[in-house]
């Protein structure tokens, strides 16, 4: 499949080969044209990676309300792989690949360790990362980007505002490096990887101006909601807490109310991504949902 795509485009970029491709979705799509009634009939396969562990000293961080402050706790950080009989897409890239083997590294607020990275975790259900053929993540900061690198010949779907805004400025320029080079599809409201309403890409900005979120449909499972991080803990969707490191809180809450109303009309299994419970309660692999 990858080689066709590439054929495709290196006809179209004629001397240019196929080294860097961008492909840009003009089509508007309502959220409703994905979300209506859709009844998962495409046997996808949904596994769960451990991308790291994020320990915190302060949560205040974490809520412009101020009630979290001097609260100390710990995140999981998960990475996601959605199986499609068309093609595999990778959802969010992890803390840094340079973490592995090394004690944990303190930053601020934050203590990061990781133990295996996602070349190891692809080869325990026997996949390389060559055989990846799509990549999205739910946005650009340090702990869902760490592992770009590692993907250098994947299909990068993202949203425009997030694109943007990763390359605004000579820091997140030098932050994204990794994602330079690689092939894209620029996309702007939501996107439907597979082209089948199966796994669809929700635009939620607010946390980042492009922060995306993930619908799974899956065939005995149902729908299934990757929050990225629209919220961090079980707690902060309870109490519908905004993050200080937020790019913009009335936006995000407007994401937050549009997320409540999906999962509610869909039924859908919310796994809030940095949330030990929501993630203990996911197979793991080799295991999968399905
Ligand atoms: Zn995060």
């Amino acid at each position: 499949m990858k080689s066709l795509v590439c054929a495709l485009f290196t006809f179209s970029l004629l001397m240019t080969g196929c080294s860097q491709y961008e492909h840009r979705i003009s089509k508007k799509s309502s959220s409703n044209e994905f979300t209506g009634n859709y009844v998962g009939s495409v046997p996808l396969k949904l596994y769960t990676f451990n991308c790291g562990n994020i320990e915190v000293s302060n949560f205040d961080a974490f809520s412009s309300s101020g009630d979290y402050a001097g609260q100390g706790g710990k995140l999981v950080n998960t990475c996601y792989l959605i199986r499609h009989p068309e093609g595999d897409l990778i959802w969010d890239l992890g803390l840094p690949h340079s973490l592995v083997g090394s004690e944990p590294q303190v930053d601020g607020i934050f203590t990061v360790s990781l133990k295996s990275p996602l070349t190891d975790l692809l080869e325990e259900i026997d996949l390389k990362v060559a055989d990846i053929e799509f990549m999205s993540i739910s946005h650009s900061h340090f702990d869902h980007t760490g592992q770009a690198s590692l993907f250098s010949d994947v299909e990068w779907l993202v949203h425009e505002d997030e694109l943007e805004h990763m390359f605004s400025t000579d820091e997140s320029k030098a932050q994204n490096i990794a994602f330079v080079g690689l092939n894209k599809t620029i996309f702007s409201e939501n996107y439907d990887v597979f082209g089948d309403g199966s796994v669809v890409i929700l635009e939620m900005p607010g946390h980042t101006p492009g922060h995306t979120v993930l619908q799974v449909n899956l065939f005995e499972s149902g729908p299934v909601l990757l929050t990225g991080d629209l919220y961090h803990r079980a707690e902060s969707r309870k109490l519908q807490r905004v993050p200080r490191f937020n790019t913009n809180e009335s936006q995000t809450r407007g994401s937050m109310i549009a997320f409540e109303r999906l999962a509610t009309e869909l039924g859908a299994r919310v796994v809030i991504q940095h949330e030990a419970i929501d993630v203990s309660r996911l197979p793991k692999p080799p295991g999968f949902l399905k």
